[in-house]
């Protein structure tokens, strides 16, 4: 017997039925607890027509995703940072590890044995840590200014890597921000440091919350705009 699956069965003692979810990356069935593997094979045979026209319109919408990353990290590709995009020029030095430089280009001086897709795949890491180190560099700093402004502070100002989030404030108010921040324009990256610091006073995002966002960053819906329209795209990452 054929037992090929191309979905995934999760079993949920609140499902009352059968019910599918396409996302980008899987098909999953969601089923009541006892509901016999049969039963889910008959039921997702039955759908098959409804799950492709949904994993068309899924990928329909992936595409329209347009990543701010350059399809390659080769000389003169175009680097997004702080809302601007930068040439990338490669040099080859006498270093034995890829260094970046930002000048009025991003500068990357490789060692001469690198080639290819490894020099590719290089380039990349060494401006992604550059770009965690740039956006550790922004949060301090846009920090030290709004933190006296709304008399409050974070324990800490961590930068993460994070699929889902922006930025978040802990309970200790260890503050959070996803290092993609960096590669949008500075006014959203301090939107969201100026949001996790509110949430040390405002635990919530009540009417109190955005009125205190506001006081020092009266256009806020227009950078939370932005984030909302690109936020996809910028997720895609580096
Ligand atoms: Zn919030």
């Amino acid at each position: 017997m054929n037992n090929q699956k191309e979905y995934h069965i999760r079993r949920s003692q609140r499902a009352r039925r059968a019910r599918i979810v396409v996302t980008a990356d899987k098909v999953e069935v969601v089923v009541p607890l006892r509901m016999p593997e049969k039963q889910i094979q008959q039921f997702m045979r039955a759908k098959q027509s409804w799950i492709d026209a949904a994993k068309n319109k899924v990928q329909q919408h992936v595409d329209n995703i347009a990543s701010f990353a350059p399809e390659s990290y080769q000389h003169g590709a175009l680097i997004p940072y702080l809302g601007k995009q930068y040439r990338l020029q490669i040099k080859v030095s006498q270093e034995k590890r890829i260094k970046i430089a930002l000048e009025q280009d991003f500068i990357a001086y490789v060692p001469e044995t690198l080639k290819g897709s490894a020099l590719n795949e290089q380039v990349r890491i060494a401006l992604l840590s550059w770009m965690g180190q740039a956006a550790a560099e922004q949060a301090r700093t846009t920090m030290e200014h709004y933190a006296p402004l709304y008399q409050l502070s974070p324990r800490s100002i961590v930068i993460k890597t994070q699929k889902s989030r922006w930025g978040s404030c802990g309970i200790h108010n260890d503050i959070h921000l996803n290092w993609l921040l960096i590669l949008a324009p500075a006014e959203v990256f301090e939107y969201v440091v100026i949001h996790e610091l509110c949430h040390i006073e405002q635990r919530n995002h009540s009417a109190a919350f955005w009125a205190l966002v506001a006081r020092h960053c009266p256009d806020y819906k227009q950078r939370r705009l932005w984030l909302k329209q690109n936020g996809a795209s910028l997720m895609l990452g580096l």
